[in-house]
């Protein structure tokens, strides 16, 4: 056993920060206050072979391991977490689907342009009416010789507005629940795919979040992922992986918010000394280290877990639910750390605070992530 990152994990991670520090945090803030989606940053993730991370070069990704995916998503939600959702959505939840689960052919129409960024992906699970109970969902398919045609409206789309790519479930016969859901590679840029609404967020307020209606939006038979019936199964597999991004979001995000803390309380004086000089807040530092090292730990582990092909969903919820609650919890006493301060637009920690509330809701809530939890652990019979 060896906690330890590689030396190969360890340069990319350093590699990654220094492009952080130095082209994505600057931008965090104005990103936020003029809900600016972050198409320049994206090319240059592009141009780095970051969103062609877990691709091989001859399919136009950069190669490298899930553990590297998630230091990626940790690292630059360190410095902007708008930005690593965006990045997260079109990589693991378009780009290493397409690759998981689509053919040679679908493989080599999408996945180059996608891993170079040239295009952008998002994930179309979510409708209305469909929240948590997503084998609910009443986006309809119909067939009709050599393509489908897709009727139905999904609801918060990130980066909906902006891709060109989704990865889209709609149901053959909403009366077979999930057993009647099947997934489709969809282009966006077609006459039935409308925008409605681009949502008014609380964070992550540079990333986009889109309510789309689908009207007889046509998918050609070659753009269905898998069998039909087969769309269910798949978007629980995914989520296994991508969930792992959100967790190491969360730690991203109270990763910085402790780095903001610790450098207020070594400048701040109250009483005659620096505030860091007072047991507690070095007690509030002492426990927000040891938290987000605690759920940083399970974030690798499921993600070390999914490169060995070892079964981790319940590892996977652990990390997320850990992390996603840990975060709200640092943000919220990195900013108590700040005092009133805290509390204005000045300082970042008011920003980190509303970004970190996210990571509790999609891809599933933290309710949703302990019955996955109970159920792994008690069987399935105890749970739904
Ligand atoms: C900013 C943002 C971006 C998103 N991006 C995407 C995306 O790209 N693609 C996509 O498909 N979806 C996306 N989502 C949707 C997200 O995954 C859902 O919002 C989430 O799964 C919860 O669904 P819901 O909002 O309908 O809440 P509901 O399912 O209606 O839940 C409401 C409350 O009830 C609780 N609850 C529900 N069922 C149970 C139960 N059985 N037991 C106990 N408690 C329960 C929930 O935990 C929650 O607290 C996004 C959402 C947001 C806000």
């Amino acid at each position: 056993m060896d906690f330890r990152l590689s030396e190969e994990q360890a340069l990319f991670q350093r590699s990654v920060r220094e492009f952080v520090d130095r082209e994505v945090a600057p931008h965090a803030a104005t990103l936020d206050a003029t809900t600016t989606f972050p198409h320049e940053t994206l090319r240059k993730l592009g141009d780095l072979g970051l969103t062609g991370l877990g691709i091989p070069p001859e399919y136009g990704g950069s190669g490298g391991d899930n553990i590297m995916v998630a230091i990626a998503i940790e690292e630059l939600a360190r410095g902007c977490a708008a930005t690593s959702t965006v990045y997260a959505v079109t990589l693991s939840l378009c780009t290493h689907v397409i690759w998981t689960f689509g053919n040679e052919d679908q493989k080599r129409r999408y996945v180059p342009a996608l891993s170079r960024a040239e295009k952008l992906g998002c994930y179309g699970l979510t409708e209305p009416e469909a929240g948590s109970d997503a084998a609910s969902l009443k986006t309809r398919a119909r067939r009709n010789g050599d393509y489908y045609f897709i009727s139905g409206t999904k609801q918060f789309i990130s980066n909906g507005d902006q891709a060109d790519t989704m990865i889209l479930f709609a149901t053959l016969d909403p009366s077979l629940r999930s057993r009647g859901i099947t997934a489709f590679i969809a282009e966006t840029r077609q006459p039935g795919y409308h925008v409605l609404k681009v949502e008014n967020k609380l964070g992550i307020r540079g990333s986009s979040t889109a309510a789309i209606a689908l009207e007889n939006l046509e998918v050609p038979l070659t753009n269905r992922l898998g069998d039909e019936g087969e769309g269910f199964k798949i978007a629980m597999q995914v989520l296994d992986w991508s969930r792992i991004g959100i967790a190491a979001q969360a730690v991203g995000i109270a990763q910085a918010a402790l780095e903001a803390a610790v450098s207020y309380a070594r400048q701040r004086h109250q009483f005659g000394r620096p505030i860091a000089e007072h047991q507690a807040i070095q007690f509030l530092i002492a426990d927000m280290r040891t938290r987000i090292e605690a759920a940083r730990l399970l974030t690798y582990w499921a993600a070390d877990l999914h490169d060995r092909g070892i079964r981790h969903t319940a590892e996977t919820s652990m990390a997320k639910l850990f992390a996603s609650e840990m975060c709200e919890w640092v943000t919220s006493k990195a900013l108590q750390i700040h005092g009133g301060y805290g509390y204005l637009k000045d300082f970042p920690v008011e920003r980190y605070y509303r970004d970190a509330r996210i990571t509790q809701i999609y891809e599933g809530t933290s309710e949703v992530q302990r019955m996955v939890i109970a159920r792994e652990t008690l069987g399935r019979r105890s749970g739904s």
